[in-house]
């Protein structure tokens, strides 16, 4: 039987998970990536890996499950190179962390009360150190473009094609159903299109006469020069979120998405700069180098968009906030519905046609 031809809008975190996964199922893949590859939002994410505080239980068990299909992923492609580091968090008062604490260990999320002295054993690099913080080992971190692109290439070496600056213009349909895109002049058919666009699937769903709620608010995220190890986990406290990368840079929001408070970006990144100096000992002499500023791409209720749009044939669609901790399990639940029809009970909750609508 002929492999089904899949389309994958966008090289993303997402777009790159659900491209890796469709073709170590067996199908034929083209990524179609309107700029370079590995995405945008992808490229400027502080790219912690968790399920930590704010969300719903039927959130939480997808998020935690994507923290294993992580572990997977890793032993499938190991130059995604997942660091389980082990999250530091003490960004909530007390009370409120200690409910957190209760709530997600009844939920089964593995965590450890600690005292000063306990954090500074597990990061003696705190030079502010909490008098109660909650230490999560589970926790972890990728560098989120160089996973993307991990992905990526090991989808090529199973055959997948990927094409870069190559916008999609529009959605082709034969009959009742999507059969291809056009990207300039040219059209590419397909059995399945699937948008991982990020803040672009918007506009290709209104192509169709779809919209939906979405918001793309922007995080600016603080970068060092690369320095000698200073932190080896991810450290989450009251209005600063400082993690190292692989190639040694201190990276930093007032939070991980880096919500901004209308403060001009410069100051504001010399501001958040000066909190890093504060709590990372050693960091003194190392300067900042740059800042980024990145959209989240953000269904209306926060929540991931993941399935089939009601009565459109031939289409997928794949959109989250906290793609990179996502990744893995929306790249494997995708594929397997796209390929075998089966939707995982996980993602129950998700469906598009919630905040789908026609387009006025
Ligand atoms: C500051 C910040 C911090 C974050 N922190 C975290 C975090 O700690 N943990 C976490 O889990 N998540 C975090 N996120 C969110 C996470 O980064 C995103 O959810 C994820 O990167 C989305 O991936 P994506 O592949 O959907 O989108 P993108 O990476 O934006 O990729 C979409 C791609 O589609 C392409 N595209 C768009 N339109 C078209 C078209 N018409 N034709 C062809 N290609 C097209 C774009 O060029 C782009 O390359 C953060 C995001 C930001 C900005």
């Amino acid at each position: 039987m002929a492999k089904k031809h899949c389309i994958v809008i966008g090289s993303g975190i997402l777009g790159a998970s659900v491209a890796w996964h469709l073709a170590r199922a067996g199908a034929a893949v083209t990524i179609l990536e309107a700029e370079q590859a590995g995405g945008r939002a992808t490229r400027d994410s502080w790219a912690w890996i968790n399920a930590s505080w704010g969300n719903p239980q039927p959130y939480f068990h997808l998020r935690q499950r994507a923290m294993q299909e992580w572990q997977r992923l890793a032993r499938q492609v190991p130059d995604v190179r997942l660091d389980r580091c082990g999250g530091l968090i003490w960004d909530l008062p007390p009370d409120q962390l200690e409910a957190f604490a209760k709530e997600h260990s009844t939920w089964g999320y593995e965590l450890e009360r600690i005292d000063g002295k306990g954090a500074l054993q597990i990061e003696p690099g705190i030079k502010q150190a909490p008098n109660f913080a909650l230490h999560m080992p589970q926790e972890g971190k990728v560098e989120p473009l160089n996973a993307a692109l991990a992905l990526l290439a090991a989808a090529r070496k199973m055959g997948a094609r990927l094409l870069v600056n190559t916008p999609v213009s529009s959605l082709m349909h034969t009959g009742d159903r999507i059969a291809g895109v056009r990207t300039g002049d040219a059209v590419q058919e397909a059995d399945e299109v699937v948008i991982a666009a990020g803040v672009g699937s918007a506009t290709l769903l209104r192509g169709l006469g779809l919209h939906y709620a979405v918001q793309a608010p922007t995080g600016l995220l603080v970068h060092s020069k690369p320095t000698r190890r200073l932190l080896t986990t991810l450290l989450m406290a009251t209005e600063l979120h400082v993690r190292q990368t692989s190639e040694g840079r201190l990276v930093a929001g007032t939070d991980f998405v880096g919500s901004m408070d209308g403060t001009a970006p410069d100051v504001m990144a010399a501001q958040l700069y000066q909190k890093v100096q504060a709590m990372v000992a050693g960091s003194e002499n190392v300067a900042m180098d740059f800042y980024t500023m990145g959209q989240r791409p953000t269904p209306g209720d926060g929540f991931p968009m993941v399935g089939r749009p009601k009565d459109t044939a031939g289409l997928y669609l794949v959109l989250s906030h906290s793609g990179i901790t996502l990744a893995p399990a929306l790249g494997l639940f995708s594929s397997q519905e796209l390929l075998s029809g089966v939707r995982d009970p996980l993602l129950a909750n998700y469906h598009p046609d919630r905040l789908l609508q026609p387009a006025d």
